[in-house]
């Protein structure tokens, strides 16, 4: 999962980065409120994480502009403020979560997963397709009891899939949730863990698989009906 850190603060941004690339996500850092509004408007992230105070563009407006473009990615506003009038104003902006800073880094991982669950299963950390299950807390995948050893890219690819399971995604949009966006990634590279992960994943199991190919479209998870 992408995940987009607009803060000019140095040290919470690259710890924020570095903490969150361990928990196995893309993240993108810009230190400035133009730059990181450009990325938000120009790229597709799973959750954007926001600092009120910015250069060149503060965090309010940012939020309201990505708003007004019509795109519902879940944000979460960080500010050093504390009082009830700036989370009004942020919420109201369009943001989903708010978080005063100083913060620990377990909340923050703690709300942006409950962020991400929200629009797939609102009451615990496991995606389940058929009898396929992915623990996006523990890492732990299992296909009935078996469980499943996966690289950590096959781990983010798979629950990439599974977060969008039922429908078709692109070569494309895989690339850009599940690798870093200055890492050299060829579709022929999406193919090689497609096929790694059917191996692990399908291949093993008796049943229908559950990673389609549609041709010339992409890939899609789903239980066989
Ligand atoms: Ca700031």
């Amino acid at each position: 999962m992408k995940l987009l850190i607009i803060e000019d603060e140095p040290k919470i941004g690259g710890a924020l980065k570095r903490g969150l690339i361990q928990e196995r996500f893309v993240a993108e850092l810009y230190d400035d409120g133009e730059v990181g509004l450009a990325a938000a408007l120009g790229d597709e992230y799973d959750v954007i994480i926001l600092d009120r105070m910015l250069p060149s563009l503060d965090g309010l407006e940012i939020c309201r502009q990505i708003r007004e473009a019509g795109i519902k990615t879940p944000i979460i506003m960080l500010t050093a403020k504390s009082q009830i009038r700036d989370r009004v104003e942020g919420l109201n902006a369009g943001a989903d979560d708010y978080l005063i800073k100083p913060f620990s880094f377990e909340e923050l991982l703690a709300r942006i997963r409950a962020l991400l669950r929200r629009p797939v299963d609102a009451c615990d950390n496991i995606l389940r397709v058929g009898d396929l299950t992915l623990d996006t807390m523990n890492y732990d995948v299992r296909r009935g009891k078996k469980r499943i050893k996966l690289t950590s890219t096959e781990f983010s690819l798979l629950e990439y899939l599974m977060r969008n399971q039922g429908r078709v995604i692109s070569k494309d949009k895989i690339i850009g949730h599940v690798w870093d966006f200055d890492s050299d990634i060829l579709p022929n590279t999406v193919e090689a863990y497609i096929g790694s992960l059917r191996r692990k994943v399908d291949k093993p199991f008796a049943g229908q698989p559950l990673i389609h190919t549609i041709r010339g479209f992409g890939y899609r998870i789903e239980a066989e009906k």
